[in-house]
Order: structure tokens, then sequence, then C-alpha cells
């Protein structure tokens, strides 16, 4: 593989790259039961498998990115659309498949379907996304007849995939949008695509000056923080970005009070506060992933103990037809 390729598309390159040592006899099963030809595509960037090969473990990483074949089993209650997006999208903006209002004052613009890499526990992994090429206009049209909203939340996909003309057309409207106040990006490219966040810094450096920019950002494991992402961070903030971090819940990852704890302290020592941890939502083929409520709470009880209050996550879970997500 060559240094200009970003991400990895076949397993076998990934795991040539990574290297058998990084593998271990101690992961074993996660090579025997690896599935090489998933339903939901394989898709690595270059800078997680470095991660990857720097964790102390690999597994909690691995885990996260590695298709195995247990994701092929049907599991009652695990399917297509856990948190009732469809019908959310039919309700909001059955025109503009890419608006979801759930909650009262902000709605959920999904501005691309690709994203960095394929996390393996998605809740969209089976989502029928519609490409849309002109979303801006389309996004300006639907907020000139919602003046309540007062939040836009740019998620996926992962927003910061746009091209940068792309992203700051979307931008562009929303500054222009009287009744919003507020933009908030959800993303998980500073962990696992540094390399193409660096073209939207201009366009996010100028954001806090037109609106309040908050940025939640999506690492599951301490060891998927490391110096670029701190450096980011660092800029973001100097900017006027609020930074916050959403974990997904997540069996063999991140289901240990030391995980969490350790994940909690490196994310403030890069100036992110930690906002939610997450059950994880039932979409078909993640039930490996499932961590039991009672464990959560658990878990929760455990890290606070040894964190300050303000760094203890709210344990949520998100249930369809609900006025918010739903504390545990
Ligand atoms: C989770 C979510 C939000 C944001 O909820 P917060 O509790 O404000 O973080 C907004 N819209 C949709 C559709 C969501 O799923
Ligand atoms: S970055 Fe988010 S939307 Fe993309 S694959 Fe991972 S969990 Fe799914």
């Amino acid at each position: 593989m060559e240094n200009s390729v970003e991400q990895f598309l076949q397993i076998s390159d990934f795991l040539e790259y990574i290297g058998p040592k990084c593998i271990g006899p101690a992961h074993e099963d996660l090579l025997k039961f690896k599935d090489t030809t998933p339903t939901f595509p394989f898709i690595c960037s270059k800078a997680y498998a470095d991660k990857i090969i720097q964790a102390q473990d690999p597994a909690p990483l691995l885990y996260q990115i590695l298709p195995q074949l247990i994701e092929n089993q049907d599991v009652p209650g695990f399917v297509d659309d856990p948190v009732g997006d469809l019908p959310a999208v039919e309700k909001a903006a059955p025109s503009l498949p890419f608006v979801l209002q759930k909650y009262t004052g902000r709605a959920l613009v999904m501005t691309t379907s690709t994203c960095g890499l394929h996390c393996r526990f998605c809740f969209r992994r089976n989502y029928p996304y519609t490409p849309i090429p002109n979303i801006h206009t389309l996004l300006k049209d639907w907020l000139q007849d919602h003046s309540d909203i007062w939040e836009i939340i740019l998620s996926g996909g992962d927003p910061l995939m746009l091209s940068q003309t792309k992203f700051e057309e979307v931008v562009k409207v929303i500054e222009e949008c009287k009744s919003v106040s507020t933009l908030r990006i959800h993303t998980r490219l500073p962990i696992v695509r540094p390399d193409l966040i660096e073209k939207h810094l201009p366009t996010l450096s100028l954001i806090p000056q037109h609106l309040k920019a908050v940025m939640v950002i999506h690492a599951n494991h301490p060891d998927e923080l490391d110096q670029s992402s701190k450096k980011f961070f660092e800029q973001l903030r100097n900017q006027g970005w609020t930074l916050l971090n959403q974990s997904t819940l997540l069996h063999k990852v991140n289901d240990t009070p030391q995980t969490l704890a350790h994940l909690c302290r490196k994310l403030f020592d890069q100036g992110v506060l930690p906002y939610y941890l997450h059950q994880l939502d039932h979409a078909k083929g993640v039930a490996h992933f499932e961590v039991s409520d009672k464990l959560a709470n658990q878990l929760i009880e455990e890290i606070r103990k040894v964190l300050p209050g303000y760094l203890v996550p709210k344990l949520v879970r998100e249930i369809a037809g609900e006025p918010s997500k739903t504390p545990l």
C-alpha cells in the first residue's frame, strides 16, 4: 500500500498494514471469525489503523472496525431502523429525506452518507440514504418555513466528509438564517481522518463569529485520542468552539470503569467535555456490542467515584417517539 492512500477498503490490505504482531494470539478470535464479505462494507482509515498499531491493546479499536461473522445473526429486537428515523423524516419533511426533527427547537441534517470509516456498531448501517446534490438550497427553503428551529445539528454519515465547497455552502445557509443561533456538528473525523479536517479549518474557524458553535466528537476509547486530535481541538477552542464528546457504550471496547474513566480524563486533557454515554441503538447486526442497562448504570456509579462531576457523561438511550434522549 502506498503512503498516499488514506483508507483501506480491503480487509487483507488493512491486516497486512497493521501486521500479525499487532493482532497477536490474544485476539485470534477476531481474525478467526472475521467476515470477509460483510453486507455493511469494511472501511478503515490509515490514521485509525495507525492508532490500532500504537495502542497498548489493539482489541478495543479493532472490534470497532473489523467485520465479524456474528453480525449476520438475526437477533430479535435488532432492526433496520432502530430509532424511528424513517417515520421522523416522513413527518418533518417528506420531500427532504435528510432533515430529522424529533425534538423541540432542534433539527438534525443528514448531510452525507459517507464516513471516515465504518463502525461496526453503527445505528445507520442499514439506512436507505438518498444522495441529495443541492442540499443547501433545499435546507434554506425548509428553514424559512421553520422559524422555531434555533439549533441545527449537522450529522451524517459524517458532515466533515463533505467537500470544502459543499460544507461551506451548508454553513452559509445556516449562518444567514436569522432564527438559528447555534450550529452543532457531530463528527468522528478528528479521530479517524485528521488529514481531511485540515481543509475545513478556514470555514470552521469563522463559524463562531456568526453562531454559537458546538462540536460533538465521537470518541469511544482513550487510544483514539492522540497528539493530532489534541492540536485540532486546541485550535477550535481558541476560535470559540464548545467541544463535547459522545461515546457509545460497547462490549469489549469500553465497558470497564477503568477505560471509561481514562477516556473522560483524556478528553478533558484535550479540552473536550464528556456529554453522552449512549446505550447502543438496536440496529440489525450490532447485538454483540450490547451492554446491559444494569452494567451500564454500575459503570457510571464506578466512574462517579473517581471523577469530578463535570467529567461524568449522561447515560442515555434513544427511544423512538420520546421527546428527548431518555436518561437511564
Ligand atoms: C440525538 C438527536 C438530537 C440531539 O439531541 P440532544 O439531546 O440535544 O443532544 C437532535 N435530533 C435528533 C434527530 C437526534 O437523534
Ligand atoms: S462515523 Fe457514525 S455514522 Fe459513520 S459509521 Fe461510524 S457510527 Fe456510523
